[in-house]
């Protein structure tokens, strides 16, 4: 026998790690209590749950069930941390969390282990990737820590922050949710997934061992019915984080609605690997074997849709084919393994339940010769080929390793394959073209894009979902502002709840307004009697305000004015109640047709960053020219002074300069993380946004709104205040002379509450702004579970549109944006 003949026919003998130290750890600790205060204790119902290793189906250890009472104890521990945690300065948390990156790294080989044996993932992946990385975040968020005070001025910690975590990258979710929750001066209460607490519960030892302040950090085990579902209603907890299901994630957006909490949902996936006819085979075959075997499948980024160019689709699938019978897979504990074990045998039974369905609506199924260990949770590598895009192969997350192959011809066409689906995670795209790769990623649906690579990660690159794969990012700085707010929030008033409430309190603030300017005063008070007298139509002040009573604006769509749907107009009065005008009543079929029309304006995205800050110039310009007219319109609606509605024009102005100013500044970053290569982190525009305008300050407030979510590339579909609607649809004419093309800015007057209810339920809104009152807040945060858009409310609370550090700046422009990261790699 030839060395070639032994190196082809080889086996590989068995080589695993041992158990031993891990079992014993949980010997001496089980049964495991709950962390709180720094301490263990017991639950207070005195249930236990197992943990089990998928791989063997062993009982490995019980853990605490926590209940409502334990989390209520867990929540408090963590609120009287939050006092001093919060007061501590940068330095001293960065210590702390380098102390943590610190004790990861020498406990890895535990960790690695007991990852490995309570997940059923290969001690390949748990050592080589999990730990390293999980250290890794803790290191990059403790330099956060360090520069918070100077990088972030102006912003706060969040307070008590309620984190839940999925089975599928136990240590490795929990290093995402809690390092930038800390360096960020929050205090925590995590939930570990049900099949996985074992690495939590490791952690919270080296959080005794480096003594971290008790409370700061708490773990709670216990079902998602009991512990998870407390911890969403409490109403002590300022945010949740949440890793896991769509279906979870839409569940505690309704759930929380209203609240006030703020949400980050890192959600599933149904990730497009897409190659090209000039890829490199041999990588793609590599990356293929990452992207949906990686884990188990078991990825939330999985690429388990491969998209191939026609013409190679043959070759490359009998390649794919030839590397399957070559996989193996087995005990987690194996480092010769590539595939471990399913998480549970219920995880197990719903693969087999989707992969069957598959094959029932036609699909071909094809499985490598050999068979995965009979004892455990095994499921083989699986590849799918004749599927077609609407099946449920190609749009369910089958969350396992199960692949589906579908071919495309024209980089159109794979763009539109890709994008096919509710999610948008991420997407990796293959071709030796560099000038194809990187045309197709900004045009992808995705929060990450690699380029000739698969399933990297690095803390200083967010990662996060556009559309039903959620909204936040964890990693990068763009990471951090999910832990923090504007630092002035804490002090700002409630503004009163209701449209109605708000205009019976009008009078009594406008007169307060009134006395209150002096210089200015002679001249609202001029206008005021001016209104209050009208036979006196000689003054220059009054004059122009006489068209607006039998001019009824009508809605602005498409760049057109069109009459509302409904055929009815609402009556716009002064505040002490004298008609000035009317305008369209806007309703469901109106708001379909704007939405439509900004759906049709999405190539302003497009558009140069210097095209866009043109057009808000130009805005600001023509705008200028009718300043006295506008500031007039501004008493005529509120009341308010003349000097005091001059200001808020030039405000107005101001404002749209800054935004013009932003358009080529708001540019993203490059990162350098560990390999060779970059990450670009680029903002954009999130697409159609729906905005509700504040009734106060109805030029500013609008244009505030508008402005940004224009600037980024947005196409937009605006209710504008809903008691003083005028300076907005006095801007039609502005829009129409400024060369705004028609769509991208859409009005809609009315009822501002049920107007952004609709925009909210709309599935084909990817975004809703809303300053307002509670009610209709709660109300747009409950209806956005629908497609998962994103939402910003105001909780009815006031924000002084007149103040550049409250009104306008990179809090809106982030709203306005979602990062993407486009990874590049270098090298041949
Ligand atoms: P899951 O949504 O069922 O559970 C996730 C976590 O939420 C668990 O800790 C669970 O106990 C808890 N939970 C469940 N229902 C709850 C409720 N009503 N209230 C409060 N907590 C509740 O998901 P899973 O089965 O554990 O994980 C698999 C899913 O997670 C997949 O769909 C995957 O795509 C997704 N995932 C996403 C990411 C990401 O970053 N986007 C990462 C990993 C996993
Ligand atoms: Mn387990």
């Amino acid at each position: 026998m030839s060395v070639m003949d032994i190196f082809a026919t080889m086996e590989y003998g068995p080589a695993p790690e041992a158990a031993a130290p891990a079992l014993d750890w949980i010997k001496e600790r089980q049964p495991f209590g709950l962390f709180i205060n720094n301490q263990w204790v017991q639950p207070s119902s005195g249930e236990y749950l197992e943990s089990v290793s998928p791989a063997t189906g062993r009982l490995l250890a019980r853990v605490a069930a926590a209940g409502s009472a334990d989390v209520d104890a867990a929540v408090a521990a963590a609120r009287a941390a939050f006092a001093t945690w919060s007061e501590t300065s940068g330095h001293v948390r960065a210590r702390y969390l380098y102390a943590i990156a610190r004790h990861i790294q020498k406990h890895s080989r535990l960790l690695a282990v007991l990852e490995s044996l309570d997940n059923g993932k290969s001690i390949r992946e748990t050592r080589d990737i999990d730990i390293p990385l999980v250290a890794r975040h803790f290191y990059y968020h403790a330099g956060w820590a360090q520069l918070m005070a100077s990088e972030l001025p102006g912003y706060q910690p969040v307070g008590v922050v309620g984190q839940i975590i999925p089975w599928n990258f136990p240590l490795l979710m929990l290093a995402w949710k809690i390092a930038p929750a800390l360096a960020m001066g929050n205090t925590v209460v995590l939930k570990p997934a049900r099949y996985t607490p074992l690495t939590a519960l490791k952690f919270a030892e080296i959080v005794q061992e480096i003594g971290l302040p008790p409370g700061v950090v708490n773990i709670v085990t216990g079902e998602a019915s009991q512990a998870g579902e407390a911890l969403v209603k409490h109403p002590d907890v300022n945010k949740i984080a949440f890793t896991g299901s769509t279906e979870v994630g839409r569940s505690i957006r309704r759930a929380t609605a209203g609240s006030g909490k703020k949400l980050s949902l890192e959600l599933g996936g149904k990730s497009p690997f897409i190659v090209f006819d000039d890829a490199d085979l041999d990588s793609v075959i590599e990356g293929i074997v990452d992207a949906i075997w990686f884990n188990q499948g078991q990825v939330c980024c999985a690429g388990s849709r491969l998209l191939v160019q026609e013409d190679i689709a043959e070759p490359l699938i009998a390649r794919l084919r030839a590397r399957m019978e070559k996989l193996r897979t087995g005990d987690s504990l194996d480092k010769a393994i590539d595939i471990g074990a399913i998480v549970s045998p219920g995880q197990l039974k719903e693969i087999q339940r989707l992969v069957d369905q598959g094959v029932a609506e036609g699909a071909e199924m094809w499985q490598p010769q050999w068979t995965p260990p009979s004892e455990g949770c095994y499921f083989p590598p699986t590849l799918f080929t004749n599927v077609s895009p609407a099946s449920t192969l190609a749009q369910v997350e089958i969350f396992g390793p199960v692949l589906v192959a579908m071919t495309f011809r024209t980089p159109a066409e794979a763009v539109a394959l890709a994008n096919n689906t509710p999610y948008g995670l991420a997407a990796s795209v293959w071709s030796e073209n560099i000038n194809l790769a990187l045309d197709i990623a900004p045009r992808l649906k995705a929060g990450s894009v690699w380029i000739n690579c698969t399933n990297l990660f690095d803390a200083s690159s967010g990662f996060g979902g556009y559309r039903e794969s959620g909204f936040g990012r964890e990693g990068g700085k763009e990471g951090l502002y999910e832990y923090v707010r504007p630092a002035w929030e804490t002090h700002a008033e409630a503004t009163s709840a209701t449209t109605e409430e708000r205009a019976a309190r009008a009078p009594e603030r406008d007169g307060a307004s009134e006395n209150g300017t002096s210089p200015d005063g002679a001249s609202g008070e001029m206008i005021d009697d001016k209104l209050s007298t009208p036979g006196q139509s000689n003054g220059h002040a009054f004059a122009a305000m006489l068209p607006a009573i039998d001019r009824t604006p009508k809605l602005f769509i498409g760049g057109k004015q069109v009459r509302p749907d409904s055929g009815y107009s609402r009556s716009i009065y002064t505040p002490d109640g004298r008609l000035i005008g009317e305008v369209g009543e806007g309703n469901r079929k109106d708001i379909r047709n704007a939405v439509e029309a900004a759906h049709a304006a999405s190539g302003w995205a497009s558009a140069s960053t210097h095209n866009r800050a043109q057009i808000l110039y130009y805005l600001a310009e023509n705008l200028s020219i009718r300043e006295d007219e506008f500031a007039r319109r501004i008493v005529q609606q509120t009341g308010r002074s003349y000097a005091d509605a001059a200001s808020e024009v030039q405000v107005t102005l101001s404002r749209l300069f800054s935004y013009a100013a932003w358009c080529d500044k708001f540019e993203g970053v490059v990162h350098r993380p560990p390999l060779r290569g970059v990450v670009l982190a680029m903002p954009e525009a999130i697409g159609v946004m729906g905005i509700a305008c504040p009734d106060d300050y109805p030029l500013l407030g609008f244009i505030s709104l508008v402005a940004p979510a224009m600037a980024m590339g947005n196409t937009v579909v605006v209710v504008p205040s809903q008691r003083s609607p005028l300076s907005a649809t006095d801007c039609y004419q502005v829009f129409e002379t400024s060369d705004l093309p028609g769509g991208v800015v859409n009005i809609v007057t009315g009822e501002r509450d049920s107007l952004a209810q609709l925009l909210a339920e709309h599935d084909d809104v990817d975004a809703v702004w809303y300053f307002g009152g509670t009610e209709g807040s709660r109300r747009v945060e409950f209806a956005s579970a629908g497609n998962m858009k994103r939402t910003w409310v105001n909780y009815g609370r006031a924000r002084n549109w007149l103040d550049a550090l409250q009104g306008e700046g990179e809090e809106f422009l982030r709203e306005a944006t979602q990062v993407k990261n486009i990874w590049v790699p270098y090298g041949e």
